[in-house]
């Protein structure tokens, strides 16, 4: 009896996370369409680089480029290295 409760409870937080999960891909297919209407990439939004986070760093004059468009900002060159 034991046995089947721990499986439901685990059932449970497998939805859960799945929903989670859910919601997260849904909310970044959104935010990719519509960067792919702009022709943007959905990574650094057509800015090209990744600006440091860190206040520490704001100093620093030149960001990283973004990986994932090699720092064009471009949908096309985001989707090419997909
Ligand atoms: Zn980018």
């Amino acid at each position: 009896m034991k046995k089947n409760k721990d499986k439901t409870i685990e059932v449970k937080q497998l939805g859960l996370l799945n929903a989670f999960n859910d919601w997260r891909t849904s909310r970044h297919e959104k935010h990719v369409s519509k960067m792919q209407e702009m022709g943007k990439c959905p990574d650094c939004y057509g800015r090209g680089f990744i600006p440091y986070p860190a206040s520490e760093f704001a100093y620093v004059s030149n960001a990283l480029d973004c990986p994932g468009c090699n720092g064009s900002g471009l949908y096309t060159d985001w989707n090419e290295l997909q």
